[in-house]
């Protein structure tokens, strides 16, 4: 299979292939047709596997062809370190370099004073970690009214942290219909408990 055999819009297509990618990953291939149908999905993968692509490149086209004008966070990626959360903010930027689209990654452990300012001048698609999340939510910074794909990156991870309660928080703040991506490298009852 080839990113063709995707029906890939063309300024992703070209955003992978300045990136240098010639085939999808097995976990692209069997994600992206999904995704792309705006199907929820359970995904088993490991960092390394190209598991952000699998998420991100849907993600940014489902957006794209729904074109909604106005700036709000419509895509959520939930993910348990300030690493993680960076690296994936990088992918999305880059395979949405030819796309209007804005991302913002916030996370804590820095002054909020300018993911604050960033995210006054709108996001559409946010890369969160939960505490920071969270408190940008309780003062009212962050609403999530509008949000459409949420997807919640390593849960098992998540779970190992504690910030099972801070997930089932801000997954009560979603709306009800949404599109939800759930990816863990593990699926122990817990996770299979959160995912249900
Ligand atoms: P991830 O599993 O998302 O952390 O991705 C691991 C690495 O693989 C990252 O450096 C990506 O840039 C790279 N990558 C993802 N998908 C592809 C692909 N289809 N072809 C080549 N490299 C890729």
């Amino acid at each position: 299979m080839t990113f063709t055999d995707l029906n890939l819009i063309k300024p992703i297509s070209k955003a992978l292939t300045e990136e240098g990618y010639e085939k999808p990953t097995p976990i692209q291939q069997q994600s992206i047709p999904e995704i792309l149908k705006g199907k929820d999905l359970l995904g088993t993968a490991q960092t390394g596997t190209g598991k952000t692509a699998a998420f991100a490149i849907p993600i940014l086209q489902n957006l794209t062809e729904k074109n909604i004008q106005n700036r709000s966070i419509k895509a959520l990626i939930l993910t348990p370190t300030r690493e993680l959360a960076i690296q994936i903010e990088e992918s999305f930027k880059a395979y949405g370099r030819h796309l209007p689209l804005r991302t913002l990654v916030v996370f804590g452990g820095v002054k909020q004073g300018a993911q604050e300012n960033a995210l006054k001048r709108g996001v559409d698609i946010l890369v969160a970690t939960p505490g920071r999340l969270l408190d940008f939510i309780s003062q009212g910074i962050i609403s999530l009214k509008n949000l459409e794909i949420f997807v919640l990156d390593e849960a098992d991870r998540m779970l190992d942290m504690g910030f099972v309660h801070d997930v089932k928080r801000i997954v009560k703040l979603l709306p009800q219909k949404r599109q939800t991506l759930f990816f863990s490298a593990t699926f122990p009852d817990e996770i299979k408990n959160l995912a249900d």
